[in-house]
């Protein structure tokens, strides 16, 4: 039988503290002793079972921990108030002044602003590399290099990280693999594939109805220990600790992501195949025509297809403008930022979600000002949706009318 995420998730048991089917939070930020000396031990890190102080940890975030760390094949997991909380504890617990990062130059725009502003300012250098060369990753490495970073299918670009390929090159160089998760959970399970920390956005997919920020970093319990150590650990004197309520309602949404992720790549592949044979510059790993789509068929969990984003370059800033809000108009989703929700999200992400990006740099990577990145929501019948967002196309001369079609 074959070991699948999804089941590791569903033999987590926890019940209530009355034999509630969902498990009792916490609604404490400090926490009894009964001695003295179990508080010394707490602060040391030798009290296990004890908790302390909910910014060092929680039992809401601790079950959300051990649900992530299932789901991603790792010994642990720390739970955070946002991805960007994830991302730079992981990057500053592993750096420190005079060290150098190798990242991915298709990343989310805050991840990109944190490399490339602000860690500069403590004196932690980053090299941006194409990643899917990995000749001109391994290029980059120094001695003074502390991590690879990159996003297993990149924002909003949809590169496909060779993560097997990058973890050896990162270990033949004694540092770790960091990979971003937020856009492929189940599907990709970047440990199992050689990656050292996975960090997650939560805010995207796994929670999935768009009603807060939250953030996950899984790796070793060691790495995970070290993170929330009192002296020392990035989380913990950072303070970018998840709130127990929110690590509760998120941990009950975990448990029907499976189920989410193959509609939205269900609904997301529909629309692209459709798209593409309308003769638009479509993105989709799913496609023959995405560069990735070898690397991503090879280390995909098969049933969860090939996820829920796709882009769509229609030409110009000003014709992704009006489309999105056409589209918003006929009620087919919104234009805002952010994705995985329930309903379909678009953002042009050359003058949005990236625009931390100078404008040289996108063009580089190939990140036009028409593109959009479309999060695709769990319509019920997508071909429906199909029929009306291809309408305002045509009303926008996007497309040209087919008669035929209806
Ligand atoms: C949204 C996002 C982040 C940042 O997460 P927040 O929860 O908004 O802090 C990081 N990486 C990726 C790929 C994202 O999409």
């Amino acid at each position: 039988m074959k070991e699948n995420a999804a089941d590791r998730i569903q033999e987590l048991q926890y019940f209530g503290e009355f034999g509630g089917v969902n498990p009792s939070i916490a609604d404490s930020s400090t926490y009894t002793f009964l001695s003295a000396k179990t508080m010394f031990d707490s602060f040391e890190g030798n009290a296990e079972g004890c908790y302390l102080y909910s910014r060092h940890s929680s039992p809401s975030g601790l079950y959300l921990g051990e649900a992530l760390a299932a789901m991603e094949g790792t010994e642990s997991a720390h739970v955070t108030a946002s991805g960007m909380g994830a991302i730079s504890a992981t990057l500053l617990q592993l750096c420190r002044a005079g060290d150098h990062v190798v990242s991915s130059r298709t990343i989310y725009g805050g991840t990109y602003a944190l490399l490339k502003n602000f860690m500069e300012r403590f004196h932690i250098r980053t090299s941006f590399v194409p990643i899917t060369q990995l000749k001109a990753v391994e290029a980059a490495i120094t001695p003074d290099t502390k991590a690879i970073f990159c996003e297993s299918v990149s924002n909003p670009l949809l590169e496909i990280a060779d993560i097997p390929s990058l973890a050896r090159v990162a270990h033949q160089h004694g540092i770790p693999l960091v990979v971003d998760n937020t856009f492929s959970p189940l599907t990709i399970a970047p440990a199992r594939l050689g990656a050292d920390v996975v960090v997650h956005s939560l805010t995207k997919f796994i929670n999935g109805s768009s009603d807060c920020v939250a953030g996950a970093i899984c790796g070793t319990s060691d790495f995970c220990t070290t993170l929330k150590d009192v002296n020392h650990g990035a989380a913990m004197l950072l303070g970018s600790t998840l709130d127990s309520h929110r690590a509760a309602s998120i941990l009950k949404n975990l448990r029907t992501l499976h189920i989410r992720m193959k509609k939205h790549s269900e609904n997301a592949g529909f629309l692209a195949r459709k798209f593409e044979r309308d003769g638009l510059k479509v993105g989709y790993p799913g496609l023959l025509s995405h560069p990735g789509h070898p690397i991503m068929r090879k280390q995909m969990e098969a049933s969860y297809g090939f996820g829920g984003i796709l882009t769509v370059d229609v030409g110009s800033a000003e014709a992704a403008n009006a489309l999105m809000e056409q589209w918003q108009a006929a009620n087919l989703g919104y234009l805002a930022v952010s994705l995985g929700f329930y309903k379909t999200l678009f953002s042009a992400p050359g003058t949005s979600t990236a625009s931390e990006i100078p404008a040289a740099e996108q063009q580089e990577m190939g990140l036009s000002n028409g593109l959009i990145r479309i999060s695709v929501g769990l319509d019920q019948d997508i071909e429906r949706t199909y029929l009306k967002m291809r309408r305002c196309m045509e009303e926008l001369d996007i497309l040209s009318r087919e008669e035929s079609l209806y």
